[in-house]
């Protein structure tokens, strides 16, 4: 006998549950290939994919989501999805930024490949949210996705949770998100050229993967902070010494520990008295210090050197920061119990114990590391042309503008690149003058770095990929086509 209405409807609505409530990014791309394939619905299909996901899932459970998500994407900037149709890019790192460009990219109609080196999602650290970018998520329907997104007065989320939840939005909306694969460079489109000959493509690891052969106009760099795509130089911003501790935490989740109030950096900064007190009865001399419960207990700290000498954090004292903070040179146990005792103080003992959390490695969660100097690209675009083939060529995110923590930026400042790089593909679907693309979005780009929460528009629900709905001030003529360069390679800024 046959399956009944009923009966289907219940199946698809119990598949796309364990797809939602996959905790691991393994766990998530299996669930999306078991639910696609018991409802016969065909991911490679991505124009169609979204809404014969919706037809197939109909149980009152989803309703909401899909609900939002209809709202998000009948923004009439997407033009009904077909603002971009047939647009193809590729976005290099699936960290929060390229996952969050990869939506807006879909939304646009555009045919979206993410590829990502590693098949796990598992850093701990957690990102301070700006309140437009809780809107955001929450536009995009988090709640569904992590039931505890900043509930009440919580504005952060780990790092994992928030690629998560991006990463199960990408898939339903169409974008192929392919794992354990490396981008190595691009591959030009060969002279000879034939009616079938390629265009675009990436040299990527493992050679033998069907993402080889994807031909894309579009390419946007998405990888961190070390970025790979070549022809953009980068700014330096070198500060005084600066050395960041992260450290995480257990969280049991207890009564005793909710009530432990949490240090938000960014107003800490300014309270000296705490410092003093910190470094007379314990010896450790910080910064600053940020506290957030998630789920782990998180803490990042910036320490001055000379305590990590006095504790025997550090062995010897040197000048070149690299050989300072070496491996060699760092005293693990040293390492664990200053953290502990700095986040110890830092809660007023209130936190019953400090269990560290174990880290992708099978460690401790805890790092330090170097964060003197910060870096931005000159550049948040070019347009090479080889053999009638454009590319348009981006940054975002880290590899764009490196954040400064503290502040928490990098998440806020990630999300209005990724708006900003989304309104400029859609510019180039639609064949507007290379040197006028080019010279809008650098003058766009002049403002990210001086962006606040403060300075932004108050109106979230405004908020769309068109720049004038973000920035009260914004002259996107502030640097003039003349400014840009025709090049050898192809047309990129001054
Ligand atoms: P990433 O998260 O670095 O993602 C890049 C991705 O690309 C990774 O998944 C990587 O595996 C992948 N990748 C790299 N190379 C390749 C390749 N060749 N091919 C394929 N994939 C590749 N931000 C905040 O907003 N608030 C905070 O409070 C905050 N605190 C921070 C504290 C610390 C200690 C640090 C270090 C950062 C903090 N940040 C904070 C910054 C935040 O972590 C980053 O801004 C954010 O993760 C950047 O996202 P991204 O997508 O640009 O890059």
């Amino acid at each position: 006998m046959g399956e009944t209405e009923d009966e289907r409807t219940a199946k698809a609505s119990q598949l796309f549950e364990n797809f939602v409530q996959m905790s691991t990014c393994k766990g998530t791309l299996q669930a999306f290939s078991i639910l696609c394939r018991q409802l016969e619905l065909d991911p490679m299909d991505y124009s169609n994919f979204y809404s014969s996901l919706k037809t197939a899932v109909t149980s009152w459970k989803v309703k909401a989501l899909w609900t939002k998500l209809d709202k998000r994407a009948q923004q009439k900037v997407y033009s009904q999805n077909k603002a971009c149709q047939g647009t193809r890019c590729l976005i290099i790192g699936g960290g929060p930024c390229g996952l969050r460009t990869a939506i807006e990219l879909a939304l646009l109609g555009c045919k979206v490949v993410v590829i990502e080196k590693r098949d796990t999602f598992s850093r701990n650290n957690v990102l301070h949210l700006w309140p437009f970018t809780i809107e955001d998520l929450r536009g995009l329907g988090a709640k569904k996705f992590y039931g505890k997104f900043c509930a009440g007065s919580i504005d952060h989320i780990s790092i994992r949770q928030l690629q998560l939840m991006l990463l199960k939005i990408c898939l339903i909306l169409g974008i192929e998100v392919h794992v354990n694969v490396e981008f190595l460079k691009l591959v030009e489109p060969p002279e000879e050229q034939t009616d079938d000959s390629p265009s675009w493509r990436a040299d990527i690891q493992p050679s033998s993967h069907s993402v080889s052969d994807f031909d894309f106009d579009v390419v946007i760099g998405a990888d961190g902070r070390k970025n790979t795509l070549d022809g953009f130089s980068r700014k330096e911003f070198r500060g005084k010494l600066a050395i960041a501790i992260t450290a995480n935490f257990v969280n049991r989740n207890t009564t005793a520990e909710a009530k432990v109030e949490e240090i938000s950096g960014v107003a800490f900064i300014f309270n000296q008295k705490f410092f003093l007190e910190l470094k007379e009865e314990t010896g450790i001399d910080l910064e600053n210090i940020v506290y957030y419960r998630d789920n782990t207990h998180y803490f990042v700290m910036t320490a001055k050197k000379q305590s990590l000498l006095d504790k025997g954090v550090i062995i010897n004292d040197y000048v070149e920061t690299e050989r300072l903070l070496s491996s060699d040179n760092v005293n693990q146990e040293g390492l664990l119990s200053y953290a502990r005792e700095a986040a110890d103080f830092g809660t007023n003992y209130q936190l019953p114990s400090l269990d560290y959390a174990i880290n992708h490695y099978g460690q401790p969660d805890v790092a330090m590391f170097d964060f003197t100097s910060m870096y931005a690209s000159e550049n948040a675009a070019l347009i090479r042309e080889k053999h009638g083939h454009q590319l348009l060529v981006a940054l975002v995110g880290d590899s764009l503008l490196e954040p400064f923590w503290p502040m928490g930026t990098g998440c806020a400042r990630g999300f209005l690149a990724a708006f900003d790089t989304a309104w400029m593909v859609k510019a180039f679907a639609q064949g507007k003058n290379s040197l006028e693309i080019l010279s809008e979005r650098e003058s766009i780009y002049r403002l990210l770095p001086q962006t606040t929460n403060e300075n932004i528009n108050k109106n979230f629900d405004q908020y769309t990929i068109d720049p004038a709905t973000r920035y009260p001030n914004l002259n996107s003529s502030h640097v003039r086509p003349h400014q840009v360069k025709v090049g050898l390679e192809g047309i990129c800024p001054l």
